[in-house]
């Protein structure tokens, strides 16, 4: 069996140096994250929830907006109060947005120095442009800690990304590709219309999969000796459980983990991992902007 990349063990020593760094200012009020949720969606629900308790549960302050917007104006009213708002460190706008808004709008909407979530085009583009202090997206960040965690440098390594959303696979080859020690990867980003995609997977030192689909890497597109990330989150029918689904991610865990060096799990691998960057990009909104 291959090494495994634990997420929960790995978000643990993040939390542990988050709540280290509180207890040195414990005498100011503490970061807060405010978070905006725009549907009735069940996972966006789910996804607030845990991020509001994770905060809860590491002395952080959230503030919950929920809030059904008849139109882009109405939210981006609710963003200005959020922008100037000085106790609000973070702002969070849990994505999808309903159809009638143009998320893009939105998202360029939050002040770049509030945006935790890495998604404002200024902060996307400093993170192409080498800015270690850009925010990036958690979900890349979480997964650059979770190698780190595992002592699994990228530098020099072919990255090999399935996946080129705004949210996963893009950021994750800007902060892959940066030119400093604790990067310096050769990445290769692919999608849906990336021809002879096994070639390409058999070619990497560590594959990642952000695709949204159950099981897609199988064990004949994984190098012998390779690490394997994956980012899928895919609920799949199991008449075995109480709720009648399970959830798996889009690597072919069972039959691809003792061919690689080290994998992470879905679920326990890359979603806690996403969950303590966004708890670490607050806090460092918070410290930037009080300049401790
Ligand atoms: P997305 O749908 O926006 O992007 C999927 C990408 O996969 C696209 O770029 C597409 O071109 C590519 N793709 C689809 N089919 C392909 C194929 N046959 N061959 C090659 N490429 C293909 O999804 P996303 O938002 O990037 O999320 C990807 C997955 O990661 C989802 O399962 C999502 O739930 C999960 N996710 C997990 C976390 C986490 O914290 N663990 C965070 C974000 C997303």
């Amino acid at each position: 069996m291959s090494q495994l990349l634990d997420g929960h063990k790995a978000a643990e020593k993040i939390y542990q140096e988050i709540e280290e760094t509180l207890l040195r200012i414990a005498h100011r009020k503490p970061p807060t994250l405010a978070t905006v949720l725009t549907t009735d969606n069940p996972a966006s629900h789910s996804y607030v929830s845990r991020k509001v308790l994770a905060c809860k549960k590491h002395g952080f302050r959230s503030e919950q907006h929920r809030i059904v917007p008849k139109d882009d104006k109405e939210l981006l009213t609710l963003i200005d109060e959020l922008n100037k708002d000085d106790e609000i460190d973070g702002i969070l706008v849990q994505l999808p947005l309903p159809p009638h808004i143009d998320e893009q709008k939105i998202l360029e909407h939050i002040a770049p120095e509030k945006d935790v979530d890495g998604f404002h085009p200024l902060n996307a583009g400093r993170t192409l442009i080498d800015d270690k202090d850009a925010f990036c997206p958690c979900t890349p960040i979480g997964i650059h800690s979770l190698l780190q965690a595992n002592n699994i440098s990228i530098e020099g390594k072919h990255v090999v990304i399935i996946g080129r959303s705004h949210i996963v696979g893009r950021p994750l080859a800007s902060l892959f590709l940066q030119n400093r020690p604790e990067c310096n990867a050769t990445v290769t980003v692919c999608h849906r219309h990336t021809r002879n995609l096994k070639e390409l997977t058999l070619q990497a030192d560590i594959l990642i999969a952000a695709i949204g689909r159950p099981h897609f890497i199988t064990k004949d597109m994984v190098r012998e000796g390779s690490v394997v990330v994956d980012v899928g989150i895919n609920r799949i029918e199991d008449k075995n459980t109480k709720s009648g689904f399970r959830v798996v991610g889009d690597v072919d865990f069972e039959n691809v983990k003792d061919k690689c060096y080290a994998i992470s799990p879905v679920p326990g691998g890359v979603g806690p991992m996403t969950i303590a960057s966004l708890l670490q990009n607050t806090l460092k909104s918070f410290l930037r902007r009080r300049k401790l």
